[in-house]
């Protein structure tokens, strides 16, 4: 699946995939599919380019960009860009490979594909942002179209940064089209699109907690990790719904409820606004009184978070450890979903699995949901803005919740039914989500390749 030396995060989402496709009676039945997994796992086309930028001082600077055109055998290439120092190929392959099933999940028609740089946007001033916006574009700006290729947001990259892409597109191309979502409402931005991750993974797991019949979201406590917009709000409809929120995190610390303490309303708007500046999770200090949040320097949320009903990592690749999936299941986490990609590691994702395996519905089973599905919601709201822009209308606010809510329940039954066809399962066993969501999306690829 890989010819260079090491693409540890690509063969991760590779072998995560593959394993679930071999161990079900799919390749069985359909033997071609076989092949069809070798030839999908090679991208269509990779892009990569110089992008040379003046900073503030007048210095210029590089950085390495690129476009992974992974698959377009469902429509034009769409995933985001991710602006993080971390950013290379073996990371961009990834998160193609998870979002051409992710987004054959949505229903939509889409094919899949991702690229970034490795430009850190953390210190950097607005100009110095555009103007590496600008650099990027100038050379992306060949490469895709609306019915080519629709990039939009991923880490780093939020209302901001499309915007300026955008604004370089027009002038680059002298084209005025819907070549990226996350777009601000004045360019043919889609209502509920900020929204649309952190809801549509709550919507998910809404299914999954009914599906389990573990009730509704009121009393329920929830550990979400990372505090950029699927957590935020993700957290924002935890709380709408009655949930007590118990935690939120950056790349430095994690900000945790203590002595019966939970997080605000008032706690994410202040930590939004914090965020929008380039700010740490350590500058936050909760106003007297309203809130019981203590902030733990260098660690992730799950070892700190006490006993939770919900686990949603909502912060970036391999951020929950075998060892952290152990401590939650101990703790009584009965769900985990995925805001992030490929947020679990495969250790992780075992103990998820052999707890669902052997613990049975209602023996206290702990359910996982790969992020494919349970993160499809922000492609597909972008899938909606594409509609949007096609036809030139805006949909209301109510439009696009409804459909993303629909969406979100058909990709939770899909991933459950194809699971029940293809995955042998032992009496009052729930269907494993990770399986029937890689088979269901798979499948959907391979019949239109
Ligand atoms: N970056 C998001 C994801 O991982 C959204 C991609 C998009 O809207 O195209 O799904």
């Amino acid at each position: 699946m890989s010819n260079l030396p090491s693409e540890p995060e690509f063969e991760q989402a590779y072998k995560e995939l593959a394993y679930t496709l071999e161990n079900s009676s799919l390749f069985q039945k359909f033997p071609q599919y076989r092949t069809a997994l070798k030839v999908a796992s090679i991208p269509e086309r990779v892009i990569q380019f110089r992008v040379v930028w003046e900073d503030d001082a007048g210095n210029l600077q590089v950085n390495r960009g690129y476009r992974v055109q992974f698959n377009s055998a469902l429509g034009p290439y769409k995933g985001g860009l991710r602006l993080h120092p971390s950013v290379n190929l073996s990371i961009l392959k990834f998160l193609g490979f998870e979002q051409i099933f992710k987004n054959a999940l949505t229903g939509l028609m889409m094919g899949g594909g991702k690229g970034g740089a490795d430009f850190d946007p953390k210190g950097k001033s607005d100009a110095e942002i555009r103007r590496f916006c600008e650099a990027f574009m100038r050379e992306l700006s060949r490469h895709i179209g609306a019915d080519t290729d629709v990039p939009a947001g991923d880490i780093g990259v939020g209302g901001r940064e499309i915007g300026y892409l955008f604004g370089a597109y027009r002038r680059e191309r002298n084209k005025f089209e819907g070549v990226l979502t996350g777009k601000g409402l004045a360019w043919g931005g889609s209502l509920i699109r900020p929204e649309a991750t952190g809801y549509g993974l709550v919507y998910y797991v809404t299914h999954m907690l009914e599906h389990a019949g573990a009730g509704g979201w009121q009393g329920k406590r929830v550990a979400i990790s990372g505090s950029g917009n699927v957590a935020q709000y993700a957290a924002l409809k935890c709380i709408e719904l009655g949930a007590t929120v118990v935690s939120l995190s950056d790349s430095k610390g994690s900000l945790v409820a203590v002595d019966g303490g939970r997080v605000t309303v008032e706690d994410v708007e202040a930590i939004m606004a914090l965020k929008a500046k380039r700010q740490a999770l350590a500058d936050y200090a909760p106003p007297q009184g309203s809130s019981s949040l203590k902030y733990v320097a260098g660690v992730r949320p799950w070892l700190h978070v006490g006993a939770v009903d919900v686990a949603l990592p909502c912060a970036t690749q391999n951020e929950v450890s075998g060892e952290e999936a152990l401590a939650l299941v101990a703790g009584g986490c009965r769900f985990v979903a995925e805001g992030s990609n490929m947020g679990c590691t495969l250790e992780a994702i075992e103990v998820f699995e052999r707890e669902r395996r052997e613990k049975k519905a209602g023996g206290g089973a702990t359910w996982y949901a790969p992020g494919k599905a349970a993160n499809c919601g922000g492609v597909a709201v972008s899938g909606l803005e594409m509609a949007q822009n096609s036809q030139r209308l805006a949909w209301t606010r109510e439009e696009v919740d409804q459909k993303l809510k629909d969406i979100m329940k058909n990709a939770f039954y899909l991933g459950l039914d194809t699971a029940r066809e293809y995955v042998p399962a032992a009496e009052g066993e729930l269907p494993s989500l990770v399986a029937g969501s890689n088979i269901a999306g798979f499948v959907k690829v391979a019949r239109a390749m």
